[in-house]
């Protein structure tokens, strides 16, 4: 199937007589006639469902279409892309490792990694995504275990560079772990360029209604964990918390950093989706097609009627010829740079909330990338546990405006700016 149809069709296919649409099944819990067949289940020498916490139809069949439109080989759904940014990499990382990171990345992600996981033992190295070759493997440790960055990073909407960091990774020894929510698989598969897993927050265009908080990961099964098993013992050794599997061996390349992340984090951790959130996200991606495309045109079309604003100072959206990433925009985003576009209004920070102020169609939201058109200071919201020079190597100048574009009609929203810039 192509894209268009695998949004409407992947994950679910109803047999004779059964619900169209993907069943909510809210059911906490699964009978079975005998215990013994329990207990093969608990033992993943039976495939079958138990206890929602761990895994649930609806929330499957969406992992599924996920892992379709991605082109992976396995995926699960998580309770939020917080959730599933800490499970992607501490499935393959404990206390003593090393990881290394793009300093442009989501301010929740930088949270996590450089406080929270800190503390649990695991370091990490920012590097600048525009970095030269050189720089980045100089990054890299004998104790790192993996390489991670976001495809259009939130909020600085720098574009990564996937091959280049896919090919320091594999030059390492470890995965690209690509976060890959603005993009959404629609406009970018970050597998064709060489990264190995992406994790998503489906809160934002997957779902791209504000339903529903929700994260994926997705594997692309190409990463050769028994070729570094030294490195990965958790995958490539006996695990004593689940009766001794060997995830490499009993579920292989395609199927072991899933089952791993699913057995071991989400029965210890529990970040596990409603399964009504995980109808919601396959409701919303069934026109997340349709959706980006119109997200792609509204966005370019205020990126170019703020560049020539007075007001404004500078705009950024890869979209635009004169951006800085506009070349590896083409290269990886050929169907558009998405729906979020930032700029500078003359005046700082103090002008910025003034014309955020003075917005009537666009909310004042803590939320981005859904269907209704919303603005956001990070440098006082999302980012404001940062310093300046956080701020600075996270991309986020303490003008900057996050626009995220909406479904509306661009005529409309560009009236609202202008008007809103004129009590500026
Ligand atoms: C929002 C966001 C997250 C965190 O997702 P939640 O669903 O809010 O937990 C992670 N990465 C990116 C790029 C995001 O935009």
């Amino acid at each position: 199937m192509k894209f268009n149809t695998e949004c409407l069709h992947a994950g679910y296919r109803p047999a004779n007589g059964e619900p169209r649409n993907i069943p909510i099944i809210q059911s906490t819990t699964f009978r079975y006639e005998t215990s013994a067949e329990m207990g093969m289940l608990f033992d993943l020498e039976k495939e079958g469902y138990f206890y929602t916490r761990l895994q649930n139809p609806t929330s499957d069949a969406v992992a599924a279409r996920i892992c379709a439109l991605e082109g992976g080989s396995a995926a699960m759904l998580l309770s939020s892309g917080q959730a599933a940014s800490f499970f992607a990499v501490f499935n393959i990382a404990s206390a003593g490792d090393h990881v290394v990171a793009s300093s442009a990345i989501y301010g929740g992600t930088y949270n996590l990694f450089a406080v929270t996981m800190k503390r649990m033992g695991i370091d990490f190295t920012f590097v600048d995504p525009d970095c030269s070759e050189e720089e980045l493997a100089a990054a890299f440790r004998p104790n790192t275990k993996a390489l991670f960055g976001e495809t259009i990073a939130n909020p600085a909407l720098t574009v990564l560079d996937i091959e280049k960091f896919a090919k320091a990774a594999h030059a390492h020894g470890v995965p690209l772990i690509v976060d890959n929510t603005f993009a959404t698989p629609y406009l970018c598969r970050p597998f064709e360029w060489g990264a190995d897993i992406v994790t998503h927050s489906t809160t934002k265009y997957l779902d791209g209604h504000a339903a529903a908080v929700g994260g994926a990961i997705v594997d692309s099964g190409n990463f050769d964990w028994e070729k570094y098993a030294d490195k990965y013992p958790g995958l490539t050794t006996p695990d004593d918390s689940y009766h001794g599997i060997t995830y490499t061996k009993k579920f292989g390349r395609g199927g072991a950093y899933i089952t791993k992340a699913v057995a071991q984090l989400m029965r210890d951790f529990g970040s596990t989706p409603a399964p009504m959130n995980a109808f919601l996200l396959g409701l919303g991606i069934e026109t997340l097609p349709l959706r980006m495309e119109k997200h792609c045109s509204n966005a370019l079309a205020i990126a170019e009627h703020l560049e020539r604003h007075p007001k404004i100072t500078w705009v950024r959206y890869a979209g635009l010829p004169g951006d800085k990433y506009h070349t590896l925009a083409e290269k990886y985003l050929p169907k558009g740079a998405c729906g979020v576009v930032s700029f500078g209004v003359k005046g700082g920070r103090a002008a910025a909330e003034k014309f955020m102020n003075g917005l009537e169609i666009a909310s004042v939201a803590t939320h981005v990338a859904d269907a209704k058109t919303c603005v956001l200071h990070p440098a006082s919201a999302t980012h404001r546990q940062m310093n300046d020079e956080e701020l600075a190597a996270a991309g986020v100048s303490p003008d900057l405006v996050r626009f995220s574009v909406g479904l509306e009609d661009v005529e409309d929203l560009i009236a609202d700016i202008d008007r809103a810039l004129e009590r500026v």
